[in-house]
């Protein structure tokens, strides 16, 4: 059986932001590629570049201080850092999109879910009035709203939280897109609401053979949702596995400290555990290891050198010089 192409393949992408006080390198040298159907987890803090990989991928860039400086980002073959704003404009939405953690700042509060949609069918299809509504109604339908057609009628301030980030998951997967990037998606919904939104995505993954990207800092939906893992340490992929090896052999000592201070309700203790210290400044990077001065393995090369990749599994790499 020929073997199946990665859908996306992103190749040592370089995000950096010119500064005042200098260059901050906020996406630097990250690879990985994603396979058809497939579910990849990036966890990391907050500012550890995850955000702006995928805003990379999307050609959003917050400009003019960011600015995308080297790397390829494919879809299917076709490199998207190569693309001018107008194609880009037809790529998102129809071949990839994504889902931010607010639905407000998706929806547009002045307009209804239903113009929204069908506004959203008309650009994407070029197609004119006829049909659309029904289409709009059906995907509202596909997501899961109860009485579609009524809500389809609503404005977003007079739906829920959790029924809002299903109308963006209606309007994402409107033009039928081969990636899905959902950026904390879920962060915002409560826990029942949370599970059902997982669940939502599960089915459409399903049914359309979608790969998903889950940006997230809850382990919980890593394992939920997830096939492979990324681990984010100041800009850089620092660890990569398949989930299950991740959870069983967290290898790099920073993935370790993030599944620490995971609290483990079967525990009791006086104190949460928290890792230490702050991610350094992405502008002022020590040279050698990123995470040495918070490492509590640390040693005289880790302060000079770079850590290259090392193997310590099938599919399992970390960049960390004590597992050499
Ligand atoms: S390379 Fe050194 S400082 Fe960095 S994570 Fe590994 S042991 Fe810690």
């Amino acid at each position: 059986m020929a073997k199946q192409a990665p859908v996306l393949e992103v190749q040592d992408l370089r995000t950096y932001f010119y500064t005042r006080t200098g260059v901050v390198k906020a996406v630097d040298g990250v690879s990985f590629s994603l396979m058809p159907g497939e579910t990849l987890g990036i966890v990391g803090e907050s500012g550890s570049g995850k955000s702006m990989t995928a805003l990379s991928i999307m050609g959003l860039v917050p400009k003019p201080a960011g600015k995308t400086v080297g790397g390829k980002v494919l879809l299917d073959g076709e490199d998207l850092l190569q693309k001018s704003n107008s194609e880009m404009r037809q790529i998102r939405g129809r071949k990839i999109c994504m889902i931010l953690q607010d639905p407000m700042t998706s929806l547009n509060p002045v307009y209804t879910v239903g113009n929204q949609l069908i506004e959203t069918l008309r650009m994407r299809e070029d197609a004119r009035g006829h049909g659309l509504k029904e289409r709009a109604i059906d995907l509202l339908s596909k997501v899961k709203i109860a009485s579609p057609e009524t809500r389809i009628g609503n404005y977003p301030h007079q739906m829920s939280g959790g029924m809002r980030q299903r109308v963006v998951g209606a309007i994402a997967i409107s033009g039928s897109p081969k990636v899905l990037i959902a950026d904390e998606a879920t962060t915002s919904l409560d826990a029942t609401i949370q599970y059902q939104y997982l669940q939502l995505l599960r089915e459409l993954q399903k049914d359309t053979g979608l790969s998903i990207i889950f940006i997230t800092h809850d382990f919980g939906i890593v394992a939920k949702m997830c096939d492979r893992v990324a681990v984010m340490y100041a800009g850089k992929m620092v660890e990569f596995a398949p989930v299950r090896d991740l959870f069983n052999k967290p290898s790099h000592p920073y993935t370790e400290a993030l599944m620490r201070s995971v609290p483990n309700v079967d525990e009791e203790v006086d104190k949460l555990y928290a890792i230490e210290g702050q991610p350094p400044a992405l502008d002022k990077l020590p040279v050698g290891c990123p995470f040495a001065p918070r490492c509590p393995y640390v040693f005289d090369r880790c302060l000079h050198e770079y850590p290259t990749s090392v193997t310590v599994g099938e599919n399992h790499h970390a960049h960390c010089w004590k597992l050499i």
